[in-house]
């Protein structure tokens, strides 16, 4: 049976071209790009060729890219340092109710550090209010951290406004860009992003491999500590191919991304109406217009998520629910909670997320499945 892949929120199937390009230096081109034979040369020659790739497609100078080991380091590394490197400045910290763990549970560290972090509450589609976050401000903010899109729901947030805000009032402002990153247009500039983090994986590169933007200017010290690799500013030798394979990733999706987007947000609104109108009681999570290309959410009414994903499971549908595993017992997503979905309705969160690659033929046998399912379920 064929897989229909509808979890490229999760992981997305890497590009024939980056696993191409990276083949070479999993092989022969095994030089430590620190060394100073030829050989070397290469690898670090081929470092240079991704970090422009990587820097292009957010309108950022390649001396502003870092690469670390994916989206997680990233924002480990944006709070950490920040919160060090501010801290003759103060000690609060605004990020959101619906940040990815990663930028959660690093926040609840820097709590017990002395930090004093603020939880931007969402509106019921998702959305942050740059009102709040202005209300939010002190002269002692030295972080703001709000991410480009979100991942369960698909929002995206008004980033720049944001940014603007912290801007206003001294502070620097990080995005956790890694849903959004080789999807929807994103200028660091215009934007007014100083840090930035995006994850190869999620936009078609390899695992365990990422990005980490940092402004020019923007006082922030190292996260991962020892030699000398990526200008002093993160420590340990570069995963070479990894890094070729997310450059040719990007700079493929730098090149496709607009018709991507397209073909992506057409068919996600072709799929959210047939939803809508053949399954009594689907609600859209999230906001409509202002959604990444590629997300559907949704929530259906008496069906437990987990169930329903077992069933697409032996129908060959990979899919995901808003619900997150921890320890055996499932918890409902904060991110529903933080919109105001009671805790009962959380469990029948559905989450389809599409790629270039999906057909609509993949998304009418996925939606037959799930609308006999929900049958079977109710039954
Ligand atoms: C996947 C994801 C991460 C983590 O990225 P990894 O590369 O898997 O560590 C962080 N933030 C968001 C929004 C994500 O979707």
């Amino acid at each position: 049976m064929e897989e229909i892949y509808l979890d490229n929120a999760a992981t997305t199937k890497p590009l024939g071209e980056a696993v191409d390009a990276m083949l070479p230096y999993m092989k022969d081109l095994y030089g430590n790009p620190s060394s100073v034979y030829s050989l070397a040369r290469r690898s670090k020659r081929a470092l240079d060729e991704a970090r422009d790739a990587c820097a292009k497609e957010i309108h950022a100078n390649s001396s502003e890219v870092y690469f670390t080991s994916g989206g997680s380091e990233s924002d480990n590394w944006a709070l950490t340092s920040a919160f060090c490197a501010y801290k003759d400045r103060g000690n609060r910290i605004i990020t959101t109710a619906i940040e990815h763990p990663a930028i959660l549970n690093t926040c609840r560290i820097l709590e017990k550090e002395g930090a004093e972090i603020v939880y931007l509450p969402v509106d019921s589609l998702g959305r942050v209010d740059p009102e709040d976050a202005e209300k939010a401000m002190t002269d002692k903010t030295i972080l703001v951290s709000v991410m480009t899109a979100n991942n369960e729901v698909g929002t995206i947030e008004p980033i720049r406004e944001i940014g603007a805000i912290a801007h206003r009032h001294g502070a620097i402002f990080h995005t956790d860009a890694v849903q959004a990153y080789g999807h929807i247009p994103i200028d660091v500039e215009k934007d007014n992003i100083d840090l930035l983090s995006a994850s190869g994986h999620k936009f078609h590169g390899p695992k365990g491999c990422g990005i980490f933007y940092i402004k020019n200017g923007v006082r922030i010290g190292s996260f991962v500590h020892g030699g000398a690799q990526e200008r002093g500013r993160r420590a340990g030798t570069e995963n070479v191919a990894s890094i070729v394979g997310m450059g040719a990733a990007a700079s493929f999706m730098s090149k496709h991304r607009e018709d991507f987007a397209g073909k992506e947000a057409g068919l996600r609104d072709y799929a959210m109406e047939r939803l809508e109108n053949e399954i009594d009681g689907v609600a859209i999570l999230g906001d409509r217009r202002m959604r990444l290309p590629q997300n559907i959410d949704i929530l259906i009414d008496g069906v437990e998520g987990e169930s329903l994903l077992i069933m697409l499971d032996q129908r060959g549908i990979c899919a995901s629910s808003g619900s997150a595993c921890s320890s055996g017992s499932l918890d409902p997503s904060h991110v529903l909670l933080a919109m105001g979905i009671p805790e009962e309705k959380a469990y029948g969160a559905l989450r389809l997320t599409m790629s270039f690659m999906t057909t609509k033929k993949e998304i009418d046998l996925a939606i037959d499945a799930i609308r006999e399912c929900v049958v079977q379920l109710r039954a």
